[in-house]
């Protein structure tokens, strides 16, 4: 069972993969931990991405194509994996193919957690963080005692740069432009599945496992 999980940042599809990769005991596999463990683990890989990390530059795609090929090929991955956060544009997801391909592999299903925007920067625009403890709270779904005002310090909560609605629109954009392209790449290939992600948490999973036990 080989799953891409498709969504929009803050579409909770980080959340679902996690639980996929619980229920069917497969590795759930992000490519901001990949980075990390090769970094870490002073791979030849890990320190060509590193070179790109510390300039503060973008990882190339042929790159992060041989990372996560490279993972997707150890033993643990022989059942199945879920793939979060990559591909996520068309070349990555042509790049993956031809390497899963190689190894007489494809993918099997292609999530598509859907949320629309203006949920998500709802969503988004709810968060508050304390500029002394670094807690993070929610207006609506995880409220503090005193509005404004930290549970753990005392201090003031604020609505970060990075939760903004302009900012958070900004992000939209860009996975729009990018990563949209995928839903029809992956319709293509008779994959895709779309589930509502404006559900709550246990649904919206209740109805992917519904989709991977059909
Ligand atoms: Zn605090």
């Amino acid at each position: 069972m080989k799953i891409v999980m498709l969504g929009a940042p803050g579409a909770g599809k980080g959340t679902q993969a996690k639980k996929i990769a619980d229920k069917w005991q497969v590795p759930h596999i992000s490519t901001g931990d990949i980075f990390r463990a090769n970094i870490k683990n002073g791979t030849e890989l890990g320190n060509k991405a590193k070179t790109f990390m510390d300039q503060g530059l973008l990882v190339p795609d042929e790159l992060v194509v041989d990372l996560v090929v490279d993972r997707v090929k150890q033993e643990d991955c022989a059942n199945g994996y879920v793939l979060d956060g990559f591909p996520r544009t068309i070349p990555q997801a042509a790049a993956l193919d031809k390497a899963l391909a190689a190894i007489g592999g494809k993918i099997d299903f292609a999530i598509n957690v859907e949320v629309p925007d203006e949920n998500i920067i709802n969503r988004m625009s709810g968060r508050r963080a304390c500029v002394a403890c670094g807690a993070t709270y929610h207006l609506v779904h995880i409220p503090t005692k005193v509005e404004g005002i930290c549970d753990r310090c005392g201090a003031e909560l604020i609505l970060r740069e990075d939760d903004k609605p302009e900012t958070v629109k900004k992000r939209l954009d860009v996975y729009h432009e990018q990563t949209q392209p995928l839903i029809d790449y992956y319709t293509k290939q008779g994959v895709l599945e779309e589930v509502d992600g404006t559900k709550d948490m246990e649904e919206v999973f209740g109805a992917i496992v519904k989709v991977l036990e059909a």
